[in-house]
């Protein structure tokens, strides 16, 4: 495998910054931590995915299409519990209390994912290689997407503008249904990244959520609405679910603006820009003055600051961005920041074209 190093000798970019957001929070009396905005957003999305599951099981409104978008919006629910509960407490913070970072955490394991295996993936193999080539596999989509110039060209890519969406409809699904399973079984995250081996408790952990999630979403429904309006009310489910899931973490890196990067197969490869410098020049912001969506979104629109700082709650970033912004004017460092979604989304459509059609 590749080894990657950044040149962290005098991060004075990111010593400055860090600094700057410590103080803060320490000027503010706040903790960096989850606050009563969260909990209460904890509270409206967990009520709100309870109520959509019955009234979906029990068939409460019998009108056909209110129940497909009732499918479609519980799709956006589960993407958005992923966004803000499970995200937070799988970064360490939701809470200063340990405890309550692992229960929200594990709002995975019942939406069908396993956060053990999230951890593995998102927290040291994208945060720390963020768009490296064969570490990050969140640029690896398979060989039906090609999101990096380094990965091999099939005549496919040509459309994949075309069917990119479409794909990222089936990630959730494939995500509950293969992924999780491939890595337990192979001991690999993904090709250069093996998995911690795992501990009693975990294998545990991982085998009896598959069960319940799997009783929840499949066995229940089917004993209430029979095989035909279950699959079709998952299918919709899961696909929404995908397109959110995918295209909010797409659009944060995988833009025309945000650099690659690709290691030598063979060695040590030294990245000549200190990590945080780094990070900001593979990242990109979105949406930043759009309530709706950064309450939504769990912060995810504000991508930088999450990757710079990911120890720190959601609820803190729209304030700590200010800090950013002026310590990177100061410092001469490109902040990217796309003032709509529908910007950096067209950007992201724009790229996988240019990505798929290139040499
Ligand atoms: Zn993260």
């Amino acid at each position: 495998m590749a080894k990657v190093k950044f040149n962290n000798k005098d991060a004075v970019f990111f010593n400055a910054l860090r600094e700057r957001v410590d103080a803060y929070f320490k000027q503010n009396k706040i903790a960096p931590t989850g606050n009563f905005k969260l909990f209460s957003k904890t509270a409206i999305l967990v009520a709100s995915i309870v109520f959509l599951y019955v009234a979906l099981v029990t068939e409460m409104f019998s009108n056909v299409w209110v129940n497909v978008f009732l499918c479609m919006l519980m799709g956006v629910n589960v993407a958005a519990i992923g966004f803000n509960v499970m995200h937070d407490g799988a970064h360490g913070s939701y809470s200063k209390y340990k405890w309550i970072n692992e229960v929200m955490g594990h709002s995975l394991n019942i939406l069908g994912g396993s956060v053990f295996m999230w951890k593995q993936k998102h927290n040291i193999a994208h945060h720390t290689y963020t768009n490296i080539e064969g570490h990050d596999d969140d640029i690896d989509a398979g060989s039906m997407l090609r999101m990096h110039k380094d990965q091999p060209k099939l005549p496919m890519h040509r459309f994949q503008h075309i069917y990119g969406l479409f794909l990222y409809g089936f990630l959730y699904g494939y995500w509950v249904f293969y992924t999780d399973y491939y890595k337990y079984f192979t001991g690999q995250v993904s090709e250069n990244v093996p998995l911690r081996k795992m501990k009693t408790h975990e294998h545990i952990i991982f085998w009896v959520s598959k069960v319940v999630n799997f009783t929840l979403s499949v066995i229940i429904p089917i004993a209430f609405l029979g095989f035909t309006k279950f699959i079709i009310g998952y299918s919709i489910l899961l696909f929404t679910g995908g397109v959110v899931i995918s295209v909010v973490f797409q659009l944060a890196h995988i833009v025309e603006d945000a650099h690659f990067f690709a290691p030598d197969t063979k060695g040590l490869t030294v990245v000549e820009a200190e990590w945080a410098v780094y990070q900001l020049n593979t990242t990109v912001d979105f949406a930043p003055n759009s309530r709706f969506l950064t309450w939504l979104l769990g912060g995810l629109n504000f991508q930088v600051i999450h990757h710079l700082f990911p120890k720190i709650s959601h609820v803190h970033y729209p304030e700590i961005r200010k800090i950013v912004q002026k310590t990177c004017d100061e410092y001469g460092v490109a902040y990217r920041t796309f003032p709509t979604m529908w910007g950096a989304f067209k950007s992201h459509m724009i790229y996988l074209k240019q990505t798929g059609q290139a040499a």
